[in-house]
């Protein structure tokens, strides 16, 4: 019998501002230590009876540039960096005080949410994590994407992305994730998109608060941030496996297994979480 590993917060509160990608909205979070099986809980403190919006797969509302958490018409924006960081560094409980519709875009990496929650500590607690076990592969597939996960002793992500681009084409990365890999390897990778984008994205109402500070913006010869470079070479697939992770740490479990994932995004990211939540649902009902 295999021991699990133990559930884990963070020792105490620590605080985070600044504004939001999409919404543009300026934004400030408080990350709160909280109780074993609480799980992770969006609280949006500037909406009358202070909403609790749960970071789970079952409160996803929407997946347009973006996983968007909602209850009852409150609703929370773009919380994927945030969940990545908490799966990076294997937080399972928390409360995340908001005072906006979406929390700070930051650099658009999961970095610097990283650094705030490790400055906090992280604090193991008395009880197992909730935990998957896979008995067969899962798979799903729609047009050119495909995510699978196949049953395995530790968990790691392939993934693909190809843009007919010549700045990106084809990147490929494989990692055995541990905390110490997430930190170094993804968590500073950041969010991107095209120039040409980004007058159809503001028209849309989206990546209001986007700049060069906070994005990866691609020209067709040039990336045009002021460092003129990327973080890594790979970079684009490094964050499609940041966002990737963001989504699947919306299942609530610790997953043991070897996931490939080709030409991901959000919406595909979530459909996959729900035949993964059927499958343990089975598992489990046995
Ligand atoms: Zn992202």
């Amino acid at each position: 019998m295999i021991q699990h590993p133990n559930q884990k917060t963070i020792k105490k509160e620590a605080s985070f501002a600044g504004i939001g990608l999409h919404t543009g909205n300026s934004s400030s979070l408080k990350f709160i230590p909280a109780p074993v099986n609480t799980g992770v809980i969006f609280i949006r403190k500037d909406l009358p009876g202070k909403p609790n919006i749960p970071a789970t797969i079952d409160h996803v509302v929407g997946v347009v540039r973006g996983t968007t958490l909602g209850i009852n018409g409150a609703q929370i924006h773009t919380v994927e960096h945030i969940c990545s960081a908490l799966l990076g560094l294997g937080i399972d409980n928390l409360l995340i005080e908001v005072d906006a519709n979406e929390p700070p875009v930051a650099d658009g990496s999961a970095k610097p949410f990283v650094e705030v929650l490790l400055s906090s500590g992280l604090l193991e607690q008395d009880q197992p994590k909730k935990i998957l076990e896979l008995i067969e592969p899962v798979i799903y597939k729609a047009n050119e994407t495909e995510i699978r996960i196949e049953p395995a002793r530790n968990f790691s992500i392939h993934c693909q992305l190809i843009f007919n681009h010549p700045l990106i084409g084809k990147q490929e990365k494989f990692f055995q994730i541990d905390t110490e890999t997430y930190i170094r390897e993804i968590a500073p990778a950041r969010t991107f998109c095209f120039d040409y984008e980004v007058e159809a994205l503001k028209r849309k109402g989206l990546a209001r608060g986007g700049s060069l500070d906070n994005a990866v913006v691609v020209g067709l010869d040039r990336i045009y941030n002021k460092e003129k470079k990327l973080r890594f070479e790979d970079e684009f697939v490094r964050h499609k496996i940041l966002d990737f992770m963001g989504d699947f740490f919306l299942l609530g479990k610790t997953v043991l297994g070897k996931i490939d994932a080709i030409k991901v995004g959000h919406g595909h990211n979530i459909n996959f979480v729900k035949e993964l939540t059927k499958v343990g649902e089975l598992a489990h009902g046995k």
